[in-house]
């Protein structure tokens, strides 16, 4: 019994042209079909490239497919000479339900810092997107044991300016980047440590009915062997999977982690 209903999320990063991306998702779909899925109880969502969004919209809005789907980053304005940046405005006009924000690469490759990412998660509710903060340490953190206060600092800085009210269907990510992309996956008690953490943090930031709702999840080389134990943590509400989202049946078999 969970909670919150479970979210299966599927970052495909830089991956999948549009072409690419319409096949995948098509094949996930009949999969999924074909195993009588539940989408009501155990909830998908993808991550494509800016470019796959409208076809992945006229797919799910013509199949009737239940799969929700986001970007991978939107800009902190609306709308103005910001060349090649994507507005929240434009998510929102392409049926996008959520957003990543601070993704570990973003923030390593890109810079992008805390302030910035508290402004774009402003643009996310202004536009009635979603926003899936990313948070997590890196190897040098976990190693010298501040990883939780890390998190923590990153949790706090992302969300400056967030309401209770806004809190209320907010979705984070914990990502170690040590286990990302990398084979390591941190361990179930890991993840719960973490994903505890951050809800207790949340609940001192939002109050405790608020932070009861949001869900955590867990990212960092997740696999279909290995799904299932880590979301069997009480505070581990779904997972967000990279590398193992580009394969439609292993990651239908990770939506699948109950059979
Ligand atoms: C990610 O980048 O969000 C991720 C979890 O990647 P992977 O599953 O490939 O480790």
């Amino acid at each position: 019994v969970f909670d919150r209903k479970p979210l299966i999320a599927g970052n495909w990063k830089m991956n999948m042209d549009h072409v690419q991306g319409i096949t995948l998702l098509q094949k996930l779909a009949w999969t999924l079909a074909d195993a009588e899925h539940d989408f009501d109880r155990v909830e998908v969502a993808v991550f494509p490239p800016f470019t796959d969004l409208r076809g992945v919209q006229t797919l799910t809005m013509g199949d009737n497919l239940p799969v929700h789907y986001g970007a991978q980053d939107l800009s902190a304005h609306d709308s103005g000479a910001y060349t090649g940046e994507i507005s929240g405005q434009f998510l929102s006009r392409l049926g996008c339900s959520y957003v990543l924000v601070g993704h570990s690469e973003r923030r390593a490759i890109h810079g992008e810092t805390n302030e910035l990412l508290a402004a774009k998660i402003a643009a996310a509710y202004r536009h009635g997107v979603t926003p899936v903060l990313c948070v997590g340490e890196g190897l040098d953190i976990r190693q010298a044991g501040t990883h939780v206060e890390y998190t923590l600092e990153q949790l706090r800085g992302s969300l400056a300016g967030v309401t209770a009210e806004q809190a209320e269907t907010l979705v984070v990510a914990y990502e170690p980047v040590w286990a990302i992309g990398t084979g390591e996956v941190a361990g179930p008690k890991d993840a719960q440590e973490l994903c505890a953490a951050i809800r207790v943090e949340l609940a001192k930031l939002f109050g405790d009915e608020v932070a009861g709702k949001v869900r955590v999840l867990y990212g960092g080389s997740v696999k279909a062997n290995n799904v299932a134990q880590i979301l069997a943590e009480k505070d581990v509400d779904g997972v967000l999977v990279g590398g193992a989202s580009l394969d439609a049946g292993e990651f239908a078999n990770i939506v699948r982690f109950e059979h």
